[in-house]
């Protein structure tokens, strides 16, 4: 990678299948850091920008791309927050919380028939993950958290049979930055695993800064 040499800051991802918890710790990282005075900043895949906008119309209406194109816009979309955001603020020393990146893919559009390990192939030039926290908790569980806690009804990523799947694919990855985290528990049970992983980085961080 390219970018490699000039990065100084930290990239952690959160992942794992719906309802898990991710978006909900990644607020709560977010402030506890901000809060210490670190340069933080929260984003999520997909972005907000054209390509992610396109695969979010997508959750109701999946099969109208197939299975390559839709693979081929989330790439698309990555590699445009690469450049964008990701790239420019690891150079800047920032800490980075982004709620899902390329496992997602890996396992998401794994579950459509791609093999897992060619989609991280076709993500080289995405830096990797410092950490990448693995969110796990029986589907039924993260499920009846987005229907009744959420208020919605399953999308098409969200389908049982698939996320079965889904799951089975992120826990079959193996990566030295995977750290698998237990959200079965209350929200602040899992904040604490969160922090026990994270903390460990911080002053190697504050260290590299000076
Ligand atoms: P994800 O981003 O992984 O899909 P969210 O963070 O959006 O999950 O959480 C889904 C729903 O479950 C939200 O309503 C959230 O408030 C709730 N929630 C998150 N974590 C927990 C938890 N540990 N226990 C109970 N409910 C939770
Ligand atoms: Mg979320």
């Amino acid at each position: 990678m390219t970018t490699e040499a000039v990065r100084k800051g930290l990239l952690i991802v959160f992942e794992g299948t719906d309802g898990t918890g991710k978006s909900t710790q990644v607020h709560l990282l977010s402030h506890y850091l901000q809060d210490r005075g670190y340069p933080v900043i929260a984003t999520r895949e997909p972005t907000e920008g054209p390509y992610g906008k396109k695969i979010r119309s997508l959750y109701m209406h999946r099969n109208a791309y197939s299975r390559e194109e839709e693979l081929e816009l989330f790439l698309a979309d990555r590699r445009e927050h690469v450049q964008q955001l990701l790239d420019p603020a690891l150079a800047q020393g920032r800490i980075i919380l982004c709620d899902r990146y390329f496992l997602s893919t890996a396992a998401y559009q794994g579950a459509r028939g791609f093999d897992p390990e060619e989609i991280l192939r076709r993500n080289r030039f995405a830096p990797d993950p410092d950490l990448a926290l693995l969110f796990q908790a029986p589907l039924d569980t993260g499920l009846r958290r987005i229907t009744s806690g959420r208020g919605e009804q399953l999308n098409d990523f969200e389908q049982k049979d698939s996320l079965n799947q889904v799951a089975a694919i992120f826990a079959s990855i193996k990566r030295p930055y995977i750290q698998p985290i237990d959200a079965s528990g209350s929200i602040e049970e899992v904040h604490e695993q969160v922090l026990n992983h994270v903390t460990p980085l911080l002053p190697a961080f504050s260290a590299a800064q000076v």
